[in-house]
């Protein structure tokens, strides 16, 4: 299967799954919607939401922010991550908003950039749920989620590089969606420790699957009381693994004696090998 035909047939499934992809932030303008993105980097929507009613009625749009402290926005986002660091940029960003924008909340990735503590990330998704403007952001469930299904390739081993590779597959016209249904798919099914294969609707599309699909099946035939490690090439029993790097840099067990990544644990018949699973 190419990623492009991966890339059709997952996202096929996941818009039947997902029909109205879009993000769990709360807001009610542009300014607050700025505000809530900011505020969910390193931390949860969930969590976002819980502080922004408060903050956003005391400061519900950013002329009510202009000249006040981050000592005064503090108290509102103590249980934010990082708070000290997001409240200095929340007061920065309102009065650059002011002095530069004329008190709007510019519409271009490259304006909004210019204002305090908004990344690359950050003003991708602003742009792209506020203002329509085509825009792909890469957190950390965009770039799991893209490389599990196989829609870019090994060598996308960074977010920017996942962003360029996803930018070109994808239809222009496709980004913000493409965008909402991989973070939604990513928070609720392919979780980054268990993902959730058994329930979900693209394992036939999926890289990551296809490939726990071929590790060795279980066997039956071991006795722990010979060794906690079976190597299958060989046939020896032992209890002190070695460890080595696969072709994907996957720390996998072998075998002390050959070398084999062909190792099995005794106590359950399982296969050691690990499929790279991208969890970052
Ligand atoms: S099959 Fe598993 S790994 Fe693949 S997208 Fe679904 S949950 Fe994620």
């Amino acid at each position: 299967m190419t990623r492009t035909q991966r890339a059709h047939c997952a996202f096929e499934a996941l818009r039947k799954v997902i029909p109205e992809p879009e993000t769990e932030l709360e807001y009610e303008n542009t300014w607050q919607l700025l505000v809530a993105v900011m505020l969910s980097a390193q931390c949860t929507d969930a969590r976002v939401n819980l502080v922004t009613p408060a903050l956003f009625k005391r400061f519900p749009d950013s002329d009510s922010m202009l000249g006040c402290s981050s000592d005064e926005v503090l108290p509102w986002i103590r249980s934010i991550s990082y708070p000290n660091s997001k409240a200095k940029h929340l007061v920065q960003t309102a009065a650059l908003i002011h002095e530069r924008f004329g008190g709007k909340v510019p519409g271009t990735v490259d304006e909004l950039v210019q204002l305090q503590g908004v990344g690359r990330k950050t003003a991708q998704v602003v742009a792209s749920v506020a203002f329509n403007v085509p825009a792909l952001a890469v957190d950390t469930h965009v770039f799991r989620v893209a490389n599990r299904l196989g829609l870019v390739t090994r060598a996308a081993t960074t977010p920017e590089k996942v962003e360029r590779q996803l930018k070109r597959l994808l239809p222009e016209a496709t980004w913000g969606n493409a965008h909402h249904l991989l973070i939604l798919h990513g928070r609720y099914t392919c979780m980054a420790r268990s993902p959730s294969c058994g329930t979900c609707p693209v394992t036939s599309c999926c890289d990551y699957f296809a490939r726990l699909q071929r590790l060795p099946s279980p066997r039956t035939d071991l006795d722990p009381r010979k060794g906690k490690y079976f190597c299958a090439s060989r046939g020896h029993y032992f209890d002190a693994p070695d460890t080595v790097s696969d072709r994907d840099g996957v720390d996998q067990v072998s075998c002390p004696r050959c070398g084999s990544m062909n190792v099995f644990l005794t106590k359950n018949g399982l296969s050691t090998k690990q499929v790279l699973d991208f969890r970052v």
